[in-house]
């Protein structure tokens, strides 16, 4: 007897996989009402009611709809330093804090990211564990002129280049002579070059003077990084940027005055861009010597002066993106009697950005357009992934969060923190403002306030060249 053909099942109406209904879409341009559908990872429609069939229904009324993240300034570690932080736990704490893209430094990992072997074992890591999408920067050191078009090649988002001791040995600083050749080939490779500007010699002088004096506390630290430290760094690397043509982003300015030369040169085209930290727009030095080794970084944070005009700043538009610069150690890191010993590196991937947009209710609807631009939109141009990533409008990634304002105060505890030590220089703050849940290309990362049971991994993103 001849076996009967199974019949077909009916194909399945086309309808979306998801809609979120009723936010408020925030986008650099303003807010809007608007329902979103999703299909195949990517927004499809933004309108102001859709009602087709979809797979499921988001529901976010009384909440923004704000474009997903993306922080290009975090130190996850992995592979090398893995009880440090680690991309998994990195990653979750990210997507906890509206994040659905992150940008990992090549320093701190082991090895670290100087050629396209280094990037590529950690570009495996990174997709059997981060949970969110991710980007790789390559490193800019003395020597390593001839593995840059490897990075490239490799899908590096940018070089990074420190103008001071890094820290770590096997991630050396970089002199002015490298830098310039560095900054040339990186121009003709089409890379942008991102610097810890920090001057070398005045930082080690500053820092002998402390010690001479036998001051060793958190108030010596500071006094060690005054702003000319910092100024001096920044002059010289935009000076380079201009001669090589090369694209310059100065990572973490501390301080209007290294704002204003950026802004400078800008005017005069050389092609450069700011990236400015949560901790510095909402920690002054009092704070630092109050909270200690949790508020240690480099270049330091300063007086309330320089931290109100850093808003300013933000808000005239000198200010391009804000990263975490998440760096987080172990706790034994960070404890000691001398301050100059401490691991420096803030731990805040999770709450710097829903406490900056805390520091705005009161002007939130004026300033939540800035920062669907400094956050998202401004980082996905700069490093060229804005085909896809970056905007809530139709044909880009369905990464989004939702945003929600409580009448009641919230105090952060450092039981809901997802970073592998829990530490962090936000416990004790309180904030109105949560993301209640994050998607990843249309898949929940974290829903209600827990992680979502998804099988979905991040995917290396790599800019368009
Ligand atoms: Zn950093």
């Amino acid at each position: 007897m001849a076996k009967q053909k199974k019949a077909l099942p009916a194909p399945e109406p086309e309808g979306l996989d998801l809609i979120v209904r009723g936010g408020r879409v925030v986008t650099p341009e303003g807010i809007a009402e608007a329902d979103l559908g999703v299909a195949n990872g990517k927004i499809v429609r933004v309108a102001s009611v859709i009602d087709d069939h979809a797979s499921e229904i988001l529901e976010a009324g009384g909440c923004y709809v704000f474009p997903g993240i993306l922080d290009a300034h975090v130190h996850f570690n992995e592979p090398g330093r893995t009880e440090w932080e680690g991309l998994a736990h990195g990653s979750l704490a990210l997507a906890a804090g509206g994040g659905t893209c992150f940008f990992d430094m090549p320093l701190n990992s082991e090895p670290p990211v100087i050629d396209a072997a280094s990037l590529r074992a950690k570009r495996t890591l990174a997709e059997q564990k981060s949970c969110t999408d991710f980007a790789l920067w390559g490193g800019l050191v003395p020597g390593n002129l001839d593995r840059l078009a490897g990075l490239r090649d490799a899908g590096a988002v940018g070089l990074k280049a420190f103008m001071c001791n890094s820290g770590v040995d096997s991630f050396q600083n970089i002199d002015a002579h490298s830098l310039r050749e560095g900054m040339k080939r990186a121009a003709k490779l089409g890379l942008i070059v991102a610097v810890h500007a920090e001057d070398d010699a005045l930082a080690a002088r500053y820092t002998a003077e402390q010690k001479a004096k036998g001051r060793f506390n958190v108030r010596a630290y500071l006094a060690s990084r005054p702003v000319e430290v910092e100024l001096a760094a920044i002059r010289q690397a935009l000076e380079l940027a201009g001669e090589t043509g090369c694209a310059l982003h100065v990572v973490h300015v501390s301080s209007p005055e290294g704002l204003d030369l950026i802004a400078e040169a800008k005017a005069q085209r050389v092609d450069v861009s700011a990236e400015t930290c949560p901790h510095y727009l909402l920690l002054n030095d009092k704070e630092v010597v109050k909270l200690g080794a949790v508020a240690k970084c480099a270049p330091v944070i300063r007086d309330e002066r320089s931290r109100v005009a850093l808003w300013s700043e933000l808000r005239a538009g000198n200010i391009q993106t804000v990263g975490s610069d998440h760096s987080p150690a172990p706790p034994e890191m960070k404890t000691s009697k001398n301050f100059f010993a401490i691991w420096g590196g803030i731990a805040g991937v999770q709450h710097g950005f829903p406490l900056l947009i805390n520091e705005c209710l009161e002007t939130l609807e004026r300033d939540l357009p800035l920062f669907a631009a400094v956050l998202a939109r401004n980082v996905a141009r700069r490093f060229r992934l804005d085909e896809h990533k970056g905007l809530l409008a139709a044909g880009f990634d369905a990464d989004f969060s939702l945003l929600r304002v409580s009448d009641q105060k919230h105090k952060i505890t450092a039981d809901e923190l997802w970073t592998q030590h829990r530490i962090s220089a936000y416990v004790g703050r309180q904030t109105r403002v949560r993301f209640t849940h994050t998607y990843v290309r249309g898949r929940p990362i974290w829903a209600d306030g827990r992680i979502a049971p998804t099988a979905q991994k991040g995917k290396f993103i790599q800019p368009q060249r």
